[in-house]
């Protein structure tokens, strides 16, 4: 990588360090972090500059702010306090993201201690008008925040492919800036996929976003070997081959890019599940499992069936390097979590020492921490999103804003 980190930095003691990290944790419906592994995650980077003596002011977004009281449930204090538990040191929350609260907290602070502001996120609605001022980057507000300190480590691998305020908007008004070692390592995993993969390369693609995700398939086509399709995914597909796909989720404005991969796949290397959990209505009840020529009007489908995961079980188990974004099904549903634990499953069976495996982000992540599988993947990605940028062949605007070394 060409990029600075934090092995350029010298003589950091006393000075003020801003941190860019990605507390973007899930929250269950009491407001509780039902899953830190983000917070762990970006323990090494915030140790490491604690031990040199640094000042720490760590900025996060957490969740999306839409209108005003979105911010009621979306405020960081929830993590300064997971934090804290997680450290030695102290965790100084302040409830704003700038002004004088900050300008004096940040006076206050002491070598060895962290400040976390509230939300950067806050800043994109002001007294119920949406601004976007952190998702625009707004330039007053990126020289506010780089005011702060005296060095930039962008550490936030979850937004990397956003050029927002607290993390280019920032590094474009410093002298210094690097990234940190969860960035570091991010890239020196998904480079193992990306650039130099031991092969075969099977890439699985599921979830619910089509429209975020299709795109990524141009280039997967490329750079893998198969693309197993599952989850959501499956129906426009299905439906671009005119095939009868009931009330299952389907991007219709998608349906001609879909036929268009499939048309120009010479290789045959997309797969599409053979099978289907369906159900009557979106609901957690048994399903009945169709061959996908079956679906009828009246269903949906809402995981892939038994003769989907064995067929996709023999090509994982053949693979050398697996990258994996998106559920397979509706997994929060017990009915319909068994495709996304039984890819979970052969991945873990066949073993890390045979098979480099990277699950990415977001949900898929989550499921696979939750049913117990997050130590039988190579690494799980802290970015969704992110990776998925890389794995399309996208640069990174907010690694590209980091001085090169
Ligand atoms: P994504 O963020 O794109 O990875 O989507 C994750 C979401 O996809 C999860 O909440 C799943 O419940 C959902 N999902 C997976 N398969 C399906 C499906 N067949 N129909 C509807 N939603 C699905």
């Amino acid at each position: 990588m060409n990029k600075k980190t934090l092995d350029n930095l010298k003589d950091i003691e006393g000075k003020k360090v801003i941190v860019r990290v990605d507390f973007n944790v899930p929250l269950d419906k009491n407001g509780n972090i039902n899953d830190d592994n983000r917070i762990l995650m970006a323990l090494p980077t915030i140790k490491e500059l604690l031990k040199k003596g640094a000042k720490l002011i760590l900025l996060s977004h957490l969740g999306r702010i839409k209108k005003e009281s979105d911010k009621a449930t979306k405020s960081l204090k929830v993590v300064a306090e997971a934090l804290n538990q997680k450290l030695d040191a102290t965790v100084k929350f302040v409830d704003s993201t700038r002004g004088v609260a900050v300008d004096e907290a940040v006076k206050d602070l002491n070598e060895g201690q962290i400040l976390m502001l509230e939300n950067t996120r806050f800043e994109d609605v002001q007294n119920g008008e949406v601004v976007n001022y952190e998702s625009k980057n707004n330039p007053n507000l990126a020289k506010y925040w780089a005011n702060l300190g005296d060095i930039f480590v962008n550490d936030a691998f979850g937004t990397a492919h956003r050029s927002h305020a607290s993390n280019v908007g920032i590094a474009n008004n410093m002298k210094i800036a690097v990234v940190g070692r969860l960035i570091e390592l991010e890239l020196r995993m998904l480079n193992k996929v990306v650039n130099e993969p031991k092969r075969p390369l099977v890439a699985i693609i599921g979830g619910a976003k089509v429209s975020d995700k299709i795109n990524v398939i141009a280039n997967l086509l490329k750079i893998a070997d198969k693309v197993l399709i599952g989850g959501g995914m499956s129906y426009t597909f299905f439906k671009s081959l005119g095939k009868e796909v009931g009330d299952s989720l389907v991007e219709n404005d998608k349906l001609s890019l879909a036929k268009s991969y499939l048309d120009n796949d010479h290789a045959g290397k997309i797969e599409l599940p053979v099978d289907i959990a369906c159900v009557k209505e979106f609901a957690d009840t048994k399903p009945t499992y169709r061959a996908i020529d079956n679906i009828s009007s009246s269903e949906m489908g809402l995981d892939i069936g038994p003769k989907t995961v064995a067929k996709y079980k023999k090509i994982i188990e053949s693979a050398q390097t697996v990258v994996w974004n998106g559920p397979m099904g509706v997994f929060e549903f017990k009915n319909f979590a068994f495709g996304t634990e039984s890819i979970c499953k052969t991945i873990a069976n066949v073993g890390t020492d045979k098979l480099f495996s990277i699950i990415g982000g977001g949900d898929s992540a989550s499921a696979a921490i939750k049913m117990g599988f997050h130590d039988k993947f190579s690494y799980i990605s802290t970015g969704g999103g992110a990776s998925l940028a890389l794995l399309e062949g996208k640069k990174l605007p907010a690694i590209e804003a980091i001085h090169n070394n």
